[in-house]
């Protein structure tokens, strides 16, 4: 972050500037002259989001933020179709885009690696925030209408039912009406099913003009994007309009109703909910959240044992909760019981300083989970979008507390369990701004009837498709990430892959790989499912997470990118912690890893419970274990892949649990698996690449330099049992580095648009996903929750002539899907860790290619890509495999 700052950018004038150190960035706050705040988050991170937001605190039960939330989505000035939100999603390429509506703010969410994508996106939605149609039409199909026999429908309505017919939710909106009355708090945001029919679309055509304004506006954003295409965009959309006012941020509350009663059909519940004083210094926030996780972060947490002792669970709602100005802490059980009671027993809890090595168990767990800045399937801008924008509109500092430095003010202090419990004392024992909230079991009123004289409005306006929106050719918007350097040492004769990536976190995998078939593979299953039951494993979990790290031991297959019948089955360890905690890690991972046993007393036992437990869920697994044993039949690199996962590993697991040598011989495969000659290992931090190896020192050194012997083999006859409603059929296709591969791959897009029609007119299934694998040279089809599998097997043998012309539209989205599946949203760290598998396992020389190929894969690439799938003439055998059981 050497570029020089800029202060004035397109009208916004920046106001403070903040370093971010865990990120390697910083926070600008930003204002323009209309009001609008815009607070940017720089990260070198690919993944960027965006965020539109706007303070819109309810003013009734009628929902006002939320029907505007929906309706500006269906349709704009510029893009003015009803389906407009749909037709934009379809054509970007993004990792995340929602609208979603807080208690009292309101935000449109766009996350993606595509910069171009992403600024396209945000004039979409400063489109559809300052111009939206709110047509009439709209509002009855979302809102509330009229049907015919003179009950009320409308989406809105119907999501509003579902939500609050969870007890957790109408404890959540009593929580806030018990505790904030008066304020905007006390009603429910989304509407509810009594009071949605009290709109009126002119309600929300006021409401939107009142809180949609240029002065009430906060921008978001994160990542790598150019700041100031950014501001021009948002610049550009602001002019012209009148800039309104500024919603008030909340004022804060001192005294709540003490008791609130609501009804549900069928649960009872009891709450205790304090809400926390307004003003709490950032240390004081990060520690409570640390008292929370210890005071109900595991099921043997003390406020368990309260609500269990009172005789019922943890009630719903139970927690430190931030969606409300001030913070709120609840506890409770799911159970009516006597206020006092309860109140006696939390209260009596409650003074009971905690321990310290309970206090730095949370506290670990916590930090780690604060400063954790990685994709977890789920872009990370997008969670600190919703953090940052919370603070700003409270009224509170929209610096991100967990990231510049709080945490570790909380491990500096000399007395932590003692800090802990002056909070506790302060902010809740000695706290009187408390509620209790009950819950009561009485049936719902009935349901709401159309008003009268409003007339049955069934809609049979037309929905408009929307066009494609205009946009650059697939091959100009997508590029492969940058691949991390990857530095290749050695640490005590163990080959090593270290990579420099920006955050506060160390990740490091040990790795062996083991040939296949044999007998180390068949006995995985049963090492795999004891080593975190073991003692090593308990040790290891309880040491390893009070100094902020986590550690598994996974098992997985790569095929070759020449032949991908030919698989290596590798065993890992993977550990991510706290860097400046990594040297304890490493040193506990040490000492313990050949000392303590690796297998725990009773294992014969806990091996057959988990083959039975994996049996029970046979039925809601039939479509992934079905996928499994169609590509097995068709590839036969597969067998290891489903000796691990597929239903083989239940005939190992019982195989193993009869076998009269089953301790001695886990205890050799632990012993055989971390030998220091055979392992690899990779490493990412932020440190210099070269220095990174060292980290791994004291664990190597606990490990023996080889292991000798042999393993018994296991006799597991194959069980091959029904997978229920679910069809699976697999094709072999070609190598990664064939030509055809990327051909392959937006063929597998293509049929799983047009395969969907067919199945669900023959049977009816659930779901169908059609999916080519490139890499592992298969091209699967499979369905779930299927009643008719035969019938279902039929459209996928006959997949080929469901194929539609590949025309312009058809054809991109296709290629649009494939490029999706085939960059993956990865952090640094991920990406650094795939690059040196494919180093290890030669794929690195081909990616660029396959993507090259991929973007530029033509109709006719398509076409004979499919003759792939058609059965070569009678009387040769059909090389696709089958399965299907109903
Ligand atoms: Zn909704």
């Amino acid at each position: 972050m050497s570029a020089p700052v800029v202060t004035d950018l397109h009208g916004f004038r920046l106001e403070r500037l903040r370093p971010l150190p865990v990120l390697g960035g910083s926070l600008g706050e930003y204002r323009h002259a209309s009001g609008a705040r815009l607070l940017h988050v720089a990260a070198p991170d690919e993944s960027s989001t965006l965020s539109v937001s706007f303070r819109t605190p309810p003013v009734s039960d009628a929902g006002h933020p939320h029907v505007l939330e929906h309706l500006v989505l269906m349709g704009s000035r510029r893009f003015p179709a009803r389906d407009a939100f749909q037709a934009w999603q379809r054509w970007q390429l993004l990792d995340y885009l929602n609208a979603s509506t807080t208690r009292d703010w309101t935000a449109f969410t766009a996350s993606g690696t595509v910069p171009g994508d992403l600024l396209g996106t945000l004039e979409f939605l400063l489109d559809a925030a300052f111009h939206p149609l709110l047509e009439d039409a709209a509002f009855r199909q979302e809102a509330w209408r009229a049907l015919p026999d003179g009950s009320l429908g409308g989406v809105i309505l119907n999501e509003m039912r579902g939500a609050l017919a969870h007890p957790a939710r109408r404890l959540r909106e009593a929580t806030g009406a018990a505790l904030f009355p008066d304020s905007a708090y006390a009603w429910a945001s989304g509407g509810t099913p009594q009071a949605l029919p009290d709109l009126g679309v002119q309600d929300v055509r006021d409401y939107h003009a009142r809180y949609y304004v240029p002065a009430n506006l906060t921008v978001f954003a994160y990542g790598s994007l150019p700041l100031p295409e950014i501001t021009r965009r948002v610049a550009s959309a602001l002019r012209d309009l009148p800039t309104g006012e500024a919603a008030p941020a909340p004022r804060p509350v001192t005294g709540g109703l003490p008791e609130l009663t609501v009804t549900h059909p069928r649960s009872a519940q009891t709450l205790l909910a304090w809400a926390l004083p307004a003003g709490l210094s950032p240390l004081e926030v990060q520690g409570l959240n640390v008292l929370g996780l210890a005071l109900l972060g595991h099921p043997d947490a003390p406020l368990h044992r309260v609500a269990r002792s009172l005789g019922g669970a943890l009630a719903d709602g139970s927690g430190l909760h931030a969606d409300t100005a001030q913070p709120v802490l609840a506890a409770g059980v799911a159970a009516d019981v006597n206020a006092g009671a309860l109140l006696g027993a939390l209260l009596e809890t409650l003074s009971v300083p905690l321990g310290e090595a309970e206090v730095r168990s949370a506290l670990g767990r916590y930090t780690l989970s604060a400063l954790d800045t990685q994709h977890h399937g789920f872009p990370y801008g997008v969670g600190l979008s919703f953090d940052v924008l919370g603070a700003a509109h409270h009224g509170h500092d929209p610096l991100p507390h967990t990231l510049s430095g709080t945490v570790q003010a909380l491990h500096d202090l000399p007395d932590l369990p003692g800090f802990l419990a002056d909070l506790a004392r302060r902010c809740v024992t000695g706290n009187p701004h408390r509620s209790v909230i009950r819950l009561r079991v009485a049936p719902d009123l009935e349901a709401r009837r159309a008003p009268a004289g409003a007339a049955p409005a069934e809609d049979r306006t037309p929905v408009p498709a929307g066009p494609a929106p205009v946009r650059a050719a697939l091959r100009d918007r997508v590029s492969l990430p940058p691949t991390p350097a990857l530095h290749v040492g050695e640490v005590l004769g163990v080959p090593a892959y270290s990579a420099r990536v920006p955050g506060a976190l160390t990740q490091f995998s040990l790795t062996r790989d083991l040939p296949t078939p044999g007998a180390r593979l068949d006995w995985l299953p049963a090492y795999l499912h004891l080593l975190p039951r073991s003692p090593l494993g308990q040790a290891l979990t309880r040491e390893v997470q009070a100094l902020g790290a986590t550690w598994s031991v996974n098992a997985d297959t790569t095929h070759d990118p020449l032949d991908p019948a030919r698989v290596t089955l590798s065993v890992t360890l993977n550990v991510r912690g706290l860097s400046a905690r990594m040297p304890g890690v490493t040193a506990a991972l040490g000492r313990a890893w050949m000392s303590l046993d690796p297998v725990p007393p009773g294992a014969a036992a806990l091996l057959r419970e988990r083959a039975a437990c994996l049996r029970t869920l046979l039925p809601s697994q039939a479509a992934p274990l079905g996928m499994l044993r169609a590509a097995r039949a068709v590839n036969p690199g597969f067998a290891v892949r489903d000796a691990c996962d597929g239903t083989t590993s239940f005939d190992l697991l019982d195989a193993a649990a009869a076998h009269p040598a089953l301790q001695e011989t886990l205890r050799a495969l632990h012993a055989a698996l971390w030998g220091r000659a055979d392992l690899r290992a990779v490493v990412v931090a932020d440190a210099p690449a070269g220095t990174l190896g060292g980290a791994l020192r004291p664990l190597l050194s606990g490990l023996p330099l080889t292991a000798s012997g042999t393993l018994p083999a296991l006799n597991a006859p194959a069980s091959c049992p029904d997978l229920p409603g679910a069809a699976a059929l697999a094709w072999p296709t070609v190598p990664f580095t064939h030509p055809d591969a990327a051909a392959v791959t937006v063929l597998g897009r293509a049929l799983q648009d047009a395969l969907h029609g067919p199945v669900r007119a023959q049977g009816g299934a659930y779901a169908v996903t059609v999916r080519a694998l490139p890499e592992a040279g298969v091209l699967l089809a499979v369905s779930a929750r299927d009643p008719q599998p035969e019938r279902t097997l039929d459209v996928f043998r006959a997949a080929a002539r469901h194929l539609p012309d590949l025309d312009g539209d058809t054809l991109e989205a296709a290629r649009l899907g494939a490029a999706r599946q085939a960059l993956p949203l990865r952090s640094h760290a991920m990406q650094a860790r795939q690059a040196a598998l494919d180093a290890h396992f030669g794929f690195s020389p081909h990616r660029a290619a396959f993507l090259r190929a991929l973007l530029s894969v033509t109709a006719d690439d398509v076409t004979r890509a499919a003759a792939l799938l058609t059965p070569p003439s009678p009387p040769a055998p059909v090389p696709a495999a089958t399965l299907g059981v109903s």
